[in-house]
C-alpha cells in the first residue's frame, strides 16, 4: 500500500477532471435541474478563508444532488468593479482593470485547487463590456419606465471614498468598505425607485419559497410599511398610525431639516440644527430622547383645539414620514421620556379620537441611491443636452464603453468628467453638443442580476436567454452572507420583480432557497485580519494538510450558519481521519474475488445508517453532523479485523462530497475501475436496517464537562474510537489543543475525561 500523499494526488485529479469535462454542465440532459449558486466573489487577489467556507459546503452539497441524479449547474464568477478593487489600484500605481484581471487569474488557480465542480465555461466577469453592456440596457429600460431618475437628496456621503453610499451599506454610521464616518451631503445622483415595488418585496406569512425567517423578517422591517394617517397641525404635517390618540399629543417634533425648523432664526435652534447635521443618520437614531430645542412656536392640536409647542430633535429623520412627528408621552415610551426630560406635560388619551385627516401608508424604504462619483463601474448610459435635457443613448451603441486611460484619484468629482474626449459627445435627439453622464453605477447593480447571465453568459440578443431561465430558474438554493439582507438580496429580488413587469421571467422570486453561512474566526477567537496576525491563509494549510482535509474540515467545525474560530488541533484530527480512510483499504478483504464477506446484523445496520444519515444531513445542508456520522462509522470499520469491499465503496461514495481527490483515488484503485466516483449514484439505504441505539458520552478536561458527543450503542467498547471523536468535538476541541494530555479517563457509555494540568 502506497502512503497518503494529498499533494501527489490532488493535482493529479484536478488535471484529469478539467481534461476529460467532468464538470461540464450538459444542458441537454433531460434530468432534473438543480441551480447551486454561491454569491459571486469580489476579486481580491486571494481565495480567503472566507472563500473556503462559502464555496466548500456548497461544492459538497451540489455533489450530493448530482450523485442523486440531479443535473446540477453550479456556475461562478466575478464581481469585478467597485472600490476594494479600485483603491487597491491606487495605493498600488496599477490599472484597476490589470489589477482586477489578474486577480481573477490567480483565483481561478485556487478555485482549482479547491476541487469544486464549478463549471466555468459559464463564467461572468462583471467589469468587461459585454456584461456591463447589459447593465446599461437595464437601466435604460428602467429609465424609459420611470423606475430610474435622477434627483437631488441628502445622501451620505463618505468622505474617503468620495462617493454617495446607500444606507444599506451603512454599519454603524461607519462605511462598510473604509469605515470613515459617513456624514450627510446634498447630491443630485441617480436613483431607482424600488419603493414602487415595496408592496411587492414585503414577505408574506407564508411564502412559497424557502428562505431564513430572519432575512425575511429583516426585509420586511427595513421595508418598514405602516399604514395611517396625515394629520394637519396649523401648517405642520404629521403622519401617525395611532390617530385615535390625537386628543393626547402635547407637543410637536420636527427633523431639523424641515422647512419649519430651517425658517428659525433663532441662535440656538440655528446651532442645533448644525450640529444635527454633522450627525450620522445611526447616531441621531440612537440619540432620541438626549437632545432637543424649542423653536419658540406653537401649533394647533387639531382636536383638542389647543396650542402646543414645537420643537426640533435630531431623532426625528426628515426622510420618514413628513420629517415631523406628534408627541403623545401617554402613549408612547419615547415621547415619554422627552417629555420628562424637558418637563413637557403628560395628557391623558382617551384612545378614541377621531381626527379628520388623510388615510395614507408610509415606508422606511427610501429609493435606492445607485450612482456613484468614482471611476471603476459601469458608465451611466445617459447624454445630458442642454437643449433635450437627459437622453438616453440608444441600444444599438451600448456598450458606452469604460475608458481606459482616465485619472481616477478621487477629487469629489467624478473621474470620467475630466476626460474631455469620452465626456463631449453629440446629442443622439438633437445632435448638438452634449455632454455623457460621468457616473458609474454602484457594484450592487451588477450583482442584481448576475445569476441571470450565467445561464447564457454569450447571449446578444438581451441580458439573457429567456428560454434557458426558463430552464434552469429560480435558483434552487443559494448560499451567501448574512451581510447581505439588506443589501443585495433585496436588490436581486427587486430586479426580478422589474423583470417580471418587462414580461421577461414568469417567477416572482429568483431564489427557491436561501441558505446563510457564518464566519470563521481566527484561531484567537477574531476575526481574521492582517494587522491583527491572526489570519489562516488556505493555501498554506492545503499544502500542509491537503485540499480534501481543508474542505471536509470546513464541513465539519461548526454548523454552516455558526460563528466559530480556526481550530489547528481539530484540522489535524481530520487529516489523520483521512489517513485511516486512506490505511482501511488494507483491510479490505475480498479485494479481487468480489465474494462478500458475511457481514453481522450489526455491520449492516451502521452501513445503512450512516447512509441515512449522511444523505439527510447533506441535503439540509446539516455538513457538520454528516461528518460526524462519518467519523463514527469509521471508527466501527477501523476496530473490525477486516471489512467488505462493497462497505468500502460505501464509505468512499458518501465522503465524496466532503473529500472528492481522495476518494476518486482510492475509488479506482481498490474498484479497479475507471469510472469516476464522482460519476456513481449516491448509495441508498433500507429501512430495516436501521434500528439502534445512541448514547451520550460526556467529555471532560480536567474534571470540567466542555461537551457532550453522540456515539452508537455498538461504539462504546472502542476507547480509541471514543477519544478520537472526543477530541476533536467542537467545543472541547480548543482546551486540548496545543496541551500535553497525561492521562485520559473513559467511563464505558458514559465520561470520558482529558487529564492535562
Ligand atoms: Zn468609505
Ligand atoms: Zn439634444
Amino acid at each position: 500500500m502506497k502512503r497518503y500523499f494529498p499533494s501527489e494526488i490532488e493535482p493529479k485529479w484536478q488535471k484529469k477532471w478539467q481534461e476529460n469535462g467532468l464538470y461540464k454542465f450538459d444542458e441537454s440532459s433531460k434530468t432534473p435541474k438543480y441551480y447551486n449558486l454561491v454569491e459571486l466573489p469580489y476579486p481580491s487577489g486571494d481565495l480567503h478563508m472566507g472563500h473556503w467556507f462559502a464555496f466548500a459546503p456548497a461544492d459538497a452539497h451540489a455533489r450530493y444532488k448530482r450523485m442523486n441524479g440531479f443535473n446540477v449547474f453550479f456556475p461562478n464568477g466575478f464581481d469585478a468593479f467597485g472600490l476594494p478593487a479600485e483603491n487597491a489600484a491606487i495605493k498600488r500605481g496599477i490599472h484597476p482593470k490589470d489589477w482586477t484581471l489578474k486577480n481573477i487569474e490567480a483565483m481561478a488557480k485556487q478555485f482549482a485547487t479547491m476541487g469544486t465542480m464549478i463549471d466555468w465555461a459559464h463564467e461572468v466577469i462583471t467589469c468587461l463590456p459585454e456584461y456591463y453592456r447589459w447593465n446599461q440596457w437595464i437601466f435604460l429600460k428602467m429609465f424609459e419606465k420611470g423606475v430610474a431618475y435622477r434627483g437631488k437628496a441628502l445622501s451620505n456621503w463618505c468622505p474617503i471614498d468620495q462617493t454617495v453610499l446607500a444606507n444599506e451599506h451603512i454599519e454603524n454610521g461607519k462605511c462598510w468598505r473604509c469605515g470613515a464616518e459617513v456624514i450627510q451631503k446634498e447630491v443630485e445622483q441617480w436613483f431607482l425607485k424600488i419603493t414602487q415595488y415595496a408592496d411587492d418585496l414585503i414577505w408574506p406569512e407564508s411564502p412559497k419559497v424557502d428562505w431564513p425567517k430572519q432575512v425575511r423578517e429583516g426585509q420586511n422591517n427595513w421595508i418598514g410599511k405602516s399604514e395611517g394617517m396625515l394629520l394637519k397641525f396649523g401648517e405642520i404635517e404629521v403622519f401617525t398610525t395611532r390617530p385615535e390618540t390625537t386628543d393626547g399629543a402635547t407637543f410637536m417634533v420636527v427633523a431639523p431639516e424641515h422647512p419649519f425648523a430651517q425658517a428659525i432664526k433663532d441662535r440656538e435652534v440655528r446651532d442645533y440644527i448644525e450640529k444635527a447635521q454633522k450627525k450620522t443618520e445611526m447616531e441621531r437614531k440612537e440619540d432620541r430622547t438626549k437632545s432637543g430645542v424649542f423653536t419658540g412656536k406653537y401649533v394647533k392640536n387639531p382636536v383638542t383645539g389647543k396650542d402646543i409647542p414645537v420643537w426640533v430633535a435630531d431623532y426625528v429623520l426628515a426622510g420618514y414620514g413628513t420629517g415631523a412627528i406628534m408627541a403623545v408621552p401617554y402613549a408612547d415610551e419615547r415621547d415619554k421620556q422627552f417629555a420628562e426630560k424637558f418637563n413637557l406635560p403628560i395628557v391623558k388619551t382617551t384612545f378614541k379620537t377621531k381626527p379628520a385627516g388623510k388615510k395614507t401608508v408610509n415606508y422606511h424604504l427610501r429609493d435606492w441611491s445607485i450612482s456613484r462619483q468614482r471611476y471603476w463601474g459601469t458608465p451611466v448610459p445617459i447624454v445630458h443636452c442642454e437643449k433635450c435635457g437627459l437622453v438616453p443613448v440608444p441600444y444599438q451603441d451600448l456598450p458606452v464603453e469604460l475608458p481606459y486611460n482616465v485619472d481616477y484619484t478621487p477629487k469629489g468629482k467624478p473621474p470620467l468628467a475630466t476626460d474631455e474626449e469620452w465626456l463631449n459627445v453629440k446629442c443622439p435627439k438633437c445632435g448638438g453638443r452634449a455632454k455623457r453622464d460621468a457616473e458609474t453605477l454602484d457594484t450592487f447593480f451588477d450583482s442584481a442580476w448576475y445569476y441571470y447571465r450565467y445561464v447564457s453568459p454569450q447571449f446578444e440578443n438581451g441580458p439573457f436567454d429567456g428560454g434557458k431561465v426558463k430552464q434552469l430558474m429560480p435558483i434552487d438554493v443559494y448560499f451567501g452572507g448574512a451581510e447581505h439582507t439588506l443589501g443585495h438580496t433585496l436588490y436581486a429580488r427587486f430586479f426580478t420583480k422589474f423583470f417580471k413587469d418587462l414580461g421577461l421571467v414568469s417567477f416572482d422570486e429568483f431564489a427557491s432557497k436561501r441558505v446563510q453561512h457564518g464566519v470563521i474566526l481566527g484561531p484567537d477567537g477574531n476575526r481574521m485580519s492582517k494587522s491583527k496576525g491572526n489570519v489562516v491563509n488556505p493555501d498554506e494549510v492545503v499544502t500542509e494538510y491537503g485540499a480534501d482535509a481543508v474542505r471536509l474540515y470546513l464541513c465539519f467545525m461548526m454548523p454552516y450558519e455558526a460563528t466559530a474560530p480556526w481550530s489547528t488541533s481539530a484540522i489535524s484530527g481530520i487529516y489523520r481521519f483521512l489517513k485511516r480512510v486512506w490505511e482501511l483499504q488494507s483491510k479490505i478483504k475480498n479485494q479481487k474475488s468480489k465474494i462478500k464477506n458475511e457481514l453481522s446484523p450489526m455491520d449492516i445496520t451502521q452501513m445503512h445508517k450512516t447512509i441515512k444519515k449522511v444523505g439527510e444531513d447533506l441535503n439540509t445542508f446539516q455538513f457538520n453532523t454528516a461528518v460526524a456520522a462519518l467519523m463514527t462509522w469509521l471508527n466501527y470499520l477501523s476496530a473490525r479485523d477486516s471489512i467488505d469491499r462493497e462497505e468500502y465503496a460505501t464509505l468512499l461514495r458518501l465522503l465524496a462530497p466532503f473529500a472528492p481527490f481522495i476518494t476518486e483515488e482510492l475509488y479506482q484503485l481498490t474498484e479497479q475501475s475507471d469510472k469516476s466516483i464522482h460519476l456513481e449514484n449516491w448509495p441508498s439505504y433500507q429501512a430495516k436496517y436501521l434500528i439502534e441505539e445512541m448514547v451520550s458520552i460526556v467529555v471532560q478536561v480536567d474534571g470540567k464537562l466542555r461537551d457532550t458527543i453522540q456515539i452508537q450503542n455498538s461504539e462504546i467498547k472502542v476507547k480509541n474510537a471514543v477519544e478520537e471523536l472526543a477530541k476533536v468535538s467542537p467545543k472541547a476541541s480548543k482546551y486540548i489543543e496545543n496541551q500535553e494530555i497525561k492521562r485520559v479517563i473513559y467511563v464505558e457509555g458514559k465520561l470520558i475525561n482529558f487529564v492535562i494540568g
